[in-house]
This record gives C-alpha cells, structure tokens and sequence, in this order.
C-alpha cells in the first residue's frame, strides 16, 4: 500500500448461520445447463442471491424476464442498471418449456423494472403467465412484479393472466425507503398492493417482503408489519440483507436467528397466513412451502376465470 491509499473498510464478519454450504448433487449442474440451454435469466445469479446453490441443487429457479438490464439503481440490487433491450418474444415460451423441464409445481417469476415501456413489461408478464400455464395446467404461479409506477392498467393486465400469488415487495421501512429504493416509494407499494386486494379479494394472495439489517429499528418495523396488514397483504417474508458488493449499502446488523423467529412470531400475531422468518429467507426462497394444499381453492377460482 502506498502513503496515500486508504486503508480499506472492513466489512463485518460474516455470524456463522450465514455461511453457506456448496453443492454437491449434478441437480445444480444440471438446473445451470437448463437455464442456459433456454437463454433464461434468473434473479438467483443476477441478484447474487445467497441461496443459489442450494435452491438449483433442488432444482428451482425465480425467472427472471424481460431482460437483465433494470432501468432502476436500488441501492441494495445487483442486477445490473442499463439500457434494456427490447422485449424477447419468444421469451414466455422458454419459461414455460423450463418449468415443463424441471417439473414444477409453484412458479416464481420476475422482471427486472421496465420504466421504458409504456406498462412497464405487464404485458410481458401476462403472456409468461399463459405460456407457463397453456404447458403445465394446475401449477401454481407467483409473480414478484415492479411497482408499474402503481398503473391501474398495467396491475390489470397482469391479474388477467390469474396469477395465484401477487408478489411486491416492500424491502425495507418507510424511513430508510429513499436510501434503498430507487424510484419505488413506500405508499405506493403499500397501494400497489391494496389494489390488488380491492380488484380481487379472497380470489388471489398477495405477498410482500423486508430485508432487516439495513438499519431499522423494531418499532419501525412492526408498523412496517401493520402497514402490510392494512393493505390486506397475505404472505410475509423477513430476510437478513446482504451487500452484494462493496458498491452496494453496507449491512448495518446481522439480525440473530432468534429475532427473526420473534419477528415471525409477532407476524402471525398480526394476521398474516404465511409467514417466512429467518437469516437466509428471500421472496422466493421456499416458496411452495406456502402450501400447494391452502391454494387448492384460489387455484380453483382462479382458473373459472
Ligand atoms: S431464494 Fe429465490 S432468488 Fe434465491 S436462489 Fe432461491 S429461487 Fe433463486
């Protein structure tokens, strides 16, 4: 080091319930060549999420569409902030033929923020949605979708398709929102969401989730948590945020193992069907643990449809 570089600032170590274990199954290989086979992206990679290994090891993946270029800058995302490129249209069908290849029975897919389109990509969602559902009838579909700069239109576009899950995150509390998020505000998310609720009631579940450690404190959390309710959301994940890299927000706190069962704790309490709790939990992390047995009537309702 010369007299004048800077020492560099130690990132905090890593507790050990974080630390992860490689792969050993072809599963993981064998998701990877799928993947590529099918030009797919997924927000595993791009997101740089912790549970990569283990989630293509059991042969899942969230897909991710409509590029992996994001028109948004959020400050705890990996995925890449670009120009898009224009939309695949044969991207739909390759979704569906991966889920029809690796036999799924709960779909996660999401997209990257489309600000450049006139719907923000729900039209791109709607058509994955049909495509996954045209090659495997009865499985279940959950979409993690953009905000759309909360467009009526574009939320309805994307309920056409009968999603059975409608996932939008609220990643973190109202006062950090404008240091982690990107154009995304903290009341249109909750709107977004409550929408959803008013245009389809008892018929969909809606989802939504937090990452703790950026700063946060309990207080703000929990009215976080009841904000959520307020909106009438359904599912609830709690996760501990990692920094992708050193050019992303720094972990302010490695939340303990025994806060976030408290947190899930105190989430039931609150009312929500399905909660998730816990270091490594992300949106789609286990996401058919939601339980294929209680959406057996919501996939019913909404395929009369
Ligand atoms: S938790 Fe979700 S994003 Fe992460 S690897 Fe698993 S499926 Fe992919």
């Amino acid at each position: 080091m010369t007299a004048v570089e800077a020492p560099a600032k130690p990132r905090p170590r890593i507790p050990e319930w974080l630390r992860l274990k490689l792969p050993t199954q072809n599963t993981f290989a064998q998701t990877r060549n799928l993947l590529s086979d099918l030009r797919l992206h997924t927000v595993c990679e791009s997101a740089k999420c912790p549970n990569h290994w283990e989630c293509w090891s059991k042969g899942t993946a969230t897909f991710m569409i409509a590029g992996d270029r994001c028109t948004r800058a959020c400050g705890f995302c990996a995925v890449t902030t670009a120009k898009p490129f224009a939309l695949e249209v044969d991207e739909p069908a390759r979704v569906a033929e991966a889920t029809r290849r690796m036999r799924l029975k709960h779909v996660v897919i999401t997209a990257v923020a489309r600000d450049d389109l006139a719907d923000g990509g729900a039209e791109h969602f709607q058509q994955t949605i049909e495509a996954v559902r045209a090659e495997n009838p009865g499985i279940v579909i959950e979409v993690l979708v953009p905000d759309f700069l909360a467009r009526d239109a574009s939320i309805d576009t994307v309920l056409a398709a009968g999603p059975h899950i409608y996932n939008h995150n609220l990643e973190t509390v109202r006062r950090l929102t404008p240091a982690v998020r990107s154009r995304a505000t903290y009341d249109r998310s909750l709107e977004v969401l409550r929408t959803v609720k008013e245009k389809r009631g008892e018929s969909i579940y809606t989802k939504s989730g937090l990452m703790l450690g950026l700063g946060e404190t309990e207080e703000e959390l929990f009215t976080a948590l009841a904000d959520l309710r307020e909106a009438r959301c359904d599912i609830l994940t709690l996760g501990q945020y990692l920094q992708p890299t050193l050019k992303h927000l720094p972990v302010a706190e490695f939340v303990t193992p025994e806060r976030f069962e408290a947190y899930g704790r105190h989430a039931r309490q609150l009312g929500f069907v399905h909660v998730a709790s816990g270091p490594m939990v992300r949106s789609s992390y286990h996401a058919d643990e939601v339980g294929i047995v209680a959406l057996t009537s919501t996939v019913r309702e909404t395929e009369k449809k």
